[in-house]
């Protein structure tokens, strides 16, 4: 039933697509059309075989000029897809956008139905359903805000520095914090890179360098975001710079304090993957951005006991009396109009799973094999097990990925087949003798250049050996004494026993164990892996469902360098977008609360997942520009006191009765 109070008289054009065969192999459309020109209101209705194509949308358009239309129907695929594309068509033609509506004819009811007969009278339904509520429509209009001209950059690996790069590139004030002493990330500790070998450092401390120097740059190392506020285009955000007991403006970088320190050589140095030693006082490695020494706090004695042998000795050897133990955290108040996160990932604890014998010295993991492998780290570039050379070296492919076991991940982790052919070749590069094997699921070189590479290391004597898929692999020694381990698993059916000097595992790669935090502070969204979700995975893979915020690297799923740089430079330029526009349009879908009916229990306040509700002299007020009109405190509200713009109750119930009359 339409009820047209207190509306104009609604004049509505229904369009019902094919979709190809889509929807027509499966929905009798021409029988639809008849259906739906008897309708109430219905002026006109047509069918076209693609109605989100050009002349589809020309059809509509000139149906609102020439038959004075003032509501639409599309009957296609889901509102995800296309609801934007009709708005705009409306909206050409002179029509408020908001007057437009949609069925979903397609994932609703051809794609899940194989009866034709049947699937027609439900696409009837559908389409009656979504007339009833478009007679019932009201124009509304997009509410714009101004967009403060800055951006906040979180995390600086290779992609928080390459969108801080971009975004302060088009002349915008960037923030970028990084929770270490230093930018780099991941990309900092390796050595070579897949597939064309150019070195890790080599190509990224120059960018390292640039973003620090960078006129529009602040950069925050060892802090990191404790509250965000607000709403696109103004966001709040307060961040915490712990003290390093190091003054920044003073520190040279020369490092006499470490060379003075009690602890230099004994305390584990987190870069090196714990295979080299440093002082209490530190740098990550010598390339550092900012080159600045840090006051390990956990480790420093005069800090946790309150004495040193040695103290003062590490305050005088510096000539610049940088030390300052009395250094507190710092508070720090910015405003930005939009955020990329790019906080990157974790990889999976092997100790967690036995069954790999990371206990042994002889089993590393990739990472470590990189700092094992690399000039700069603790053996010079030497790949040296138990102090010698490895002539047996076997890679172990899929550690904690494209498994089922508790604690493991479904999906791959897309790097390490790629990171361990590189390994590889770096083993025969340098030991000439050494046999090199890796035991491997599939390969999966798919990538420019990846396949290319892969044939390189086989011509260059790597052997490559299948396992199947989930049958079991473990790590063991004969004896206790033995310096060499024993991999097991089985091949094209066969038990198979490989004996390694050295043992490198490709474990997973994995969403950070603080992203639930993060994701809990920006409010967005992460997928069942973990990993930061994206808002659309085809058509908006650097959005997130809050708008201003955009995602890049591998905080959003497992990636290389090429895939992190080119998505970290898409979400710059997303985000770049409205500090170049200046305003922001918002939707104006939100809820509304009847004030003379609200009685601030603050229900409603509790549930929003965007935080858009506080109350006021006693009534709950909306924050339209924060509201998503995602409903949620219209459904809880025991007093029935907010409705939601677009989605009232009598739109709801109109659709409700036509579909069950
Ligand atoms: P990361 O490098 O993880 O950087 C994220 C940064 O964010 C870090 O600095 C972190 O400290 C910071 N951060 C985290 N949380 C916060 C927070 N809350 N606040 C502030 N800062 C935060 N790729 C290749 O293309 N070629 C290779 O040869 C190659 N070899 C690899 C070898 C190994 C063993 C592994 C494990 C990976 C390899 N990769 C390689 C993949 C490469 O490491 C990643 O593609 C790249 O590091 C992703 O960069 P990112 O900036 O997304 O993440
Ligand atoms: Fe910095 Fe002083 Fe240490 Fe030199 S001695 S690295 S200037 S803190
Ligand atoms: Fe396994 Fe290769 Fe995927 Fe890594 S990239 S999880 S080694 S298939
Ligand atoms: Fe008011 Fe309803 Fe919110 Fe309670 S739940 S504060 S009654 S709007």
């Amino acid at each position: 039933m339409v009820n047209s109070t207190n509306i104009e008289t609604p004049r509505i054009g229904v369009y019902i697509c094919h979709c190809g065969v889509n929807i027509a192999a499966t929905v009798d459309v021409k029988e639809v059309v008849e259906f739906a020109s008897e309708l109430p209101c219905v002026v006109i209705a047509r069918d076209y075989q693609y109605m989100c194509s050009d002349p589809g949308q020309e059809l509509i358009k000139s149906d609102i000029k020439e038959h004075g239309l003032n509501r639409v129907v599309v009957a296609s695929c889901s509102p995800r897809m296309h609801e934007p594309t009709f708005r705009n068509a409306c909206e050409d033609a002179g029509l408020n956008p908001y007057c437009f509506e949609m069925a979903n004819i397609r994932e609703q009811c051809a794609w899940v139905h194989l009866d034709k007969d049947k699937a027609t009278e439900k696409a009837k339904d559908l389409v009656a359903s979504a007339v009833s509520k478009a007679a019932l429509l009201e124009p509304l209009e997009k509410k714009k805000v101004g967009v403060i001209p800055g951006a906040l950059v979180i995390g600086g690996g290779v992609a928080g520095i390459y969108a801080a790069l971009e975004i302060a590139d088009k002349g915008f004030e960037t923030y970028l914090v990084e929770k270490e002493p230093s930018i780099g990330g991941h990309m900092a500790q390796l050595d070579k890179t897949f597939p064309t070998l150019d070195c890790s450092a080599c190509i990224l401390t120059p960018k390292m360098v640039e973003v620090e120097r960078h006129k529009n740059v602040r950069l925050f190392t060892y802090s990191e975001v404790k509250e965000v506020n607000g709403f696109i285009g103004n966001y709040k955000v307060k961040i915490r710079k712990r003290p390093r007991y190091v003054d920044e403006d003073k520190c040279t970088g020369c490092g006499e304090c470490a060379n003075a320190c009690l602890l230099r050589g004994r305390v584990a140095n987190e870069f090196d993957e714990g295979l080299a030693k440093r002082a209490a006082i530190y740098v990550p490695f010598p390339q550092a951005v900012p080159l600045i020494y840090t006051v390990d706090a956990n480790s420093c004695l005069y800090i946790t006991k309150g004495k040193c042998g040695k103290y003062p000795a590490c305050k005088e050897a510096c000539l610049a009396d940088a030390i300052d133990f009395e250094q507190k955290e710092e508070e720090i108040e910015i405003e930005v109009g939009t955020i990329v996160v790019a906080t990157g990932y974790e990889l999976l604890d092997p100790a967690e799973k036995p069954a790999y014998g990371y206990k042994y010295d002889e089993v590393v993991t990739g990472l470590e094999f990189e700092r094992l492998s690399v000039a700069s780290g603790p053996t010079g570039g030497k790949i040296l097990i138990n102090g010698k050379e490895p002539k047996e070296v076997v890679f172990l492919c899929c550690v904690g990925s494209r498994s089922h076991e508790k604690g493991e991940h479904e999906y791959c982790s897309r790097v390490c087949c790629m990171y361990m052919t590189k390994q590889a070749h770096l083993v025969r590069d340098r030991i000439h003798d050494a046999s090199v094997k890796v035991i491997y699921n599939d390969v999966r070189a798919y990538g420019k250049g990846f396949e290319e590479f892969y044939n390189r290391a086989r011509a260059e004597g790597v052997e490559y050996i299948r396992k199947e898929l989930e049958s079991p692999l473990e790590v063991i020694k004969r004896s206790e004494g033995d310096d060499k381990v024993v991999v097991r698993t089985i091949s094209e059916g066969k038990a198979v026993e490989i004996e390694a000097d050295l043992v490198v595992m490709a474990n997973a790669i994995e969403a950070r164990k603080d992203a639930d935090e993060l994701a809990k502070l920006l409010k967005i969204s992460r997928s069942a892996d973990g990993f930061f979700l994206e808002a659309h995975p085809k058509l908006r893979p650097l959005d997130t469902f809050t708008d201003g915020i955009f995602i890049a690297g591998c905080c959003q799923s497992p990636k290389d360098i090429p895939d992190s740089v080119a998505q970290a430079v898409g979400a710059a330029i997303r985000a770049s977008i409205p500090l170049m526009r200046g305003e922001v349009e918002i939707e104006p879908l939100v809820a509304i609360i009847n004030e003379d009916v609200c009685v601030g229990c603050r229900t409603c306040e509790e549930i929003c997942p965007f935080g858009a509700l506080s109350l006021e002299a006693g009534v709950m007020r909306v924050n339209e520009v924060i509201c998503k009109g995602c409903g949620s405190c219209g459904s809880a509200c025991p007093s029935g006191a907010i409705s939601m713009v677009h989605f009232k109750d009598e739109q709801i119930f109109a659709q409700m009765d036509s579909l069950l009359s």
